[in-house]
Formats: structure tokens, C-alpha cells, sequence
């Protein structure tokens, strides 16, 4: 195990910008930041990622309660603008487990989330931070599902919401969510990428609070997603994964459950050598982060052109790499892309254990399979796979990868005859 990089998060030297005991540090200079005083992005001195930090880090005894709000002592405040989100189900998936062979496989399912993916964890304390800052017109770009996070919770809080996306490149259900929650969604003739460029630019020009995973708070609630996977796996096998295989896209979360693993490993609560590997998946039609792992750079080189059937990760410029570069390799971890054939035959292997998922998320199993092929991931590893959205997401794609329906006359002797063909 390298160096986790674990400086600044013991919380021994708080600043004079703390509110409450949490600040905001560049992760490049170093440079600290009032949390809620000014609305700010990235950092003041030299442009840099910024990261939540905290007087005190986590223990597990500190969790009590349920969802993203049982971990309140890792966050920025005691509760949030909830539906509630979190607490989302760790699969057993035996058959699949078995096919793929490694000793141990569950699903962690974030399409369980109140509007179907992970982004909800995020909102519920970005919007809770939206509030305390004092603003009244939330915005995000969107490849679908943090709009629908977005409108939904922003409805909540009762504050306008104003959401970018890329024409004709967002799943149905998505949309229909942005729609309904009363979101003002405008459609940019650009791909994700340049949806971002344009509503930082509104940001900047204070025109909207920005809550896409640039904006840090977002990956504080994401990281209730590691504290979860840690806590049930460790109640049910008396030990944690040795590896954690998740879809990446602007590689928010894989930088958010980087920072809950060095927050458990400075309060002494986990060794590092416990931390499990982080693996990154990305469709080969969009992969700069498996690039940039394979070239070990310390940010991705922006990719123009994008295009895969997993819509949820066609990102050609991940905002987070800075953050998850040092994640997936100081873990020991890994990233891979795999094609969209990959992804739907993943997709079915899913469904066939009763899980259902959109495309980009069965990225991770697709990833885990092509790892365990190669054999990168050895068959006595533990292995937790993340599941960023839920089958509803995507229908036309689910209908795709399924079977046709059959029509039948309507008469019972007829749909009798048609059964025994
Ligand atoms: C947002 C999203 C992703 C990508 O997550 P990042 O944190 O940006 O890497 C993957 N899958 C689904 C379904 C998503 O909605
Ligand atoms: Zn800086």
C-alpha cells in the first residue's frame, strides 16, 4: 500500500475560516476557505479541486440512525433536505457470483435511491448547503440523473431549479423526471462536456448555485455510499472487500469513496491495508480515465468526441480525475473499459438475479468480469459492485436488451396453442 495521502484529514490543525469545524482546502495548494460564507467552487489562489475538510474524523460508533443522515457526523450538518436516500440494498447474487468466480460478489444498488440513482445522496446535502449559503435558483449539467436528483430536491426545498442537457443523449425516464419535479430543463446542441462549460460560466457569472460533483458538498453525501458498502459487509462477513468495481463517469464518486476510506483510516478505524481497491469502469467510447491510469498521468486529456449506449457515463472530461486519479492507484486499485456489448450482456446477467439496472451501471459488472477474465482480480477476492441507476431509467434500452413480447389473439385456446409452439 502506497501513501493514502492521509495529510490534513486528521483534523489536528483547524483554521480560522472554520465554521462549525469544517473548511474547504484546495487539493493542490493547500489553500483553506470559509465553507459557507462566499459561494465558491474551486479554489481562490489557484483554481484546484476543492475538499471538504473536518475538525473530527469518523468513527463507526458515531453512526446512528438510517440513510445518507445515520453518517452526520462525517458531514456538514446534522440533517438535510431529505426523501429520505441511502440505506440502499447489498445484493447476494450466488449464480452470478459463482459464473464470474471470485470467493465473494454483491451489488450495492443505488438505483434504490428515492429518484433512482446515487446523485440523490449528493443532493440531499448539496441542497442543504444551497440553503445555507442563501441561494434561490439551484443548476446542474446533466447526463440525466443529477438533473432528476436535482429538480426532485430542489422541488423540496421549494427553490427554482435550471438543468443542461445534452440533446438527444438523455435516457427517457430521466428527462420525464427533470419534467415533473418542475425543473427548466433547456437541451445545449453539444454533448455533457460542454453542458458543464456553459452552466460554470452561469455560476460563475452568479447566476445559478452549481450542483454538479465539482461543487464538493455533493461528494460528502456520495460518500455515505462506502460507509454503507463498509458497515453491511463487515456485519456479514466479519471482514470488508478487498475491492470495490463501480462505473465511472466524472469520477465524483470514485473520489468521494477515496475520501470516506482516508477519513476511516485517520480516525484509526480502518488499517490501510483494509482499504479495498478501487476499480474504475469506463466505456470504451469514453475512457479518459482508463487513459490517464494507463499512462499515469495526474489528470485526464479531454476526449471531443464521446458516444456510448451507457448515456450515464458518456463524459469525455471528468471533472473529479485530480481527486480519483490518486484514489484508484494509492488503493492499488485499477481502471478498464469495456464495450457496450459487454455492458448489455452485463445488463441481462444482472436482471437474471432480479436486479435491474440502466446501462452505466452494469459498466462495473461488465468491468469485473473483464478483470477476473485477464486476471487482474484473483477468484479469492471479495468483491462489492456498484449500481448507479435503476433499470426505469432507461426503458428503451432495457427493452432492447430484453425479450420481444409475443401477440397473441384474445382467446385462451388460442394464447394455449401459442404457449405450446
Ligand atoms: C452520474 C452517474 C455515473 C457516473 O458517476 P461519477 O460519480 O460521475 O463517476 C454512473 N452511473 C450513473 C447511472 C450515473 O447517474
Ligand atoms: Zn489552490
Amino acid at each position: 500500500m502506497t501513501d493514502l495521502g492521509l495529510s490534513g484529514l486528521k483534523g489536528d490543525t483547524v483554521p480560522d475560516v472554520a465554521d462549525d469545524g469544517v473548511w474547504l482546502t484546495c487539493i493542490e495548494c493547500g489553500h483553506v476557505h470559509p465553507p459557507f460564507d462566499d459561494v465558491i467552487y474551486t479554489c481562490e489562489e489557484c483554481d484546484g479541486l476543492l475538499e471538504a475538510r473536518y475538525a473530527d474524523a469518523p468513527t463507526f460508533d458515531d453512526f446512528e440512525g438510517r440513510g445518507v443522515w445515520r453518517h452526520s457526523s462525517a458531514l456538514p450538518f446534522e440533517e438535510g433536505v431529505t426523501l429520505p436516500e441511502g440505506d440502499t440494498p447489498l445484493h447476494y447474487v450466488p449464480r452470478l457470483e459463482e459464473d464470474v468466480g471470485v470467493r465473494n460478489l454483491r451489488i450495492k444498488h443505488e438505483g434504490m435511491n428515492p429518484t433512482g440513482s446515487f446523485k440523490d445522496r449528493g443532493m440531499t446535502v448539496g441542497v442543504r448547503v444551497a440553503e445555507e449559503v442563501g441561494v434561490d435558483r439551484l443548476a446542474c449539467a446533466s447526463t440525466g440523473n443529477t438533473s432528476a436528483a436535482l429538480a426532485a430536491y430542489g422541488a423540496r426545498a421549494g427553490l427554482e431549479t435550471l438543468v443542461l442537457l445534452p440533446a438527444g443523449k438523455v435516457a427517457a425516464g430521466k428527462v420525464a423526471q427533470a419534467s415533473l419535479h418542475g425543473a427548466r430543463i433547456l437541451e445545449v446542441d453539444g454533448n455533457f462536456d460542454s453542458c458543464l462549460d456553459i452552466v460554470q460560466d452561469l455560476a460563475d457569472r452568479g447566476e445559478a448555485y452549481l450542483l454538479n460533483s465539482l461543487n464538493p458538498f455533493r461528494l460528502e453525501g456520495q460518500k455515505t455510499i462506502g460507509f454503507e458498502i463498509l458497515e453491511r459487509f463487515h456485519d456479514d462477513e466479519g471482514r470488508f472487500p478487498d475491492r470495490i468495481v463501480l462505473p465511472v463517469g466524472n469520477a465524483g464518486n470514485t473520489s468521494a469513496l477515496y475520501k470516506a476510506f482516508r477519513e476511516l483510516v485517520a480516525s484509526g478505524e480502518l488499517d490501510e491495508d483494509q482499504v479495498p481497491k478501487l476499480t474504475g469502469v469506463q466505456a470504451e467510447g469514453a475512457a479518459p480515465m482508463v487513459e490517464a491510469i494507463e499512462h499515469g498521468w495526474d489528470d485526464t486529456e479531454r476526449w471531443d468526441e464521446v458516444e456510448t449506449r451507457a448515456t450515464a457515463i458518456r463524459i469525455g472530461n471528468p471533472v473529479n480525475a485530480p481527486k480519483a486519479l490518486p484514489g484508484i492507484r494509492n488503493t492499488d486499485g485499477t481502471a478498464v473499459a469495456v464495450s457496450d456489448e459487454q455492458i448489455t450482456a452485463a445488463q441481462r446477467d444482472l436482471a437474471e438475479e432480479g436486479i435491474g439496472v440502466e446501462p452505466a451501471s452494469a459498466a462495473s459488472v461488465a468491468g469485473l468480469r473483464k478483470l477476473r477474465d485477464q486476471g487482474e482480480i484473483g477468484a479469492d477476492e471479495d468483491v462489492v459492485c456498484l449500481t448507479t441507476g435503476h433499470l426505469l431509467k432507461d426503458p428503451d434500452a432495457a427493452a432492447e436488451a430484453g425479450a420481444d413480447p409475443e401477440p397473441v389473439p384474445n382467446d385462451t385456446d388460442e394464447v394455449l396453442a401459442h404457449l405450446q409452439d
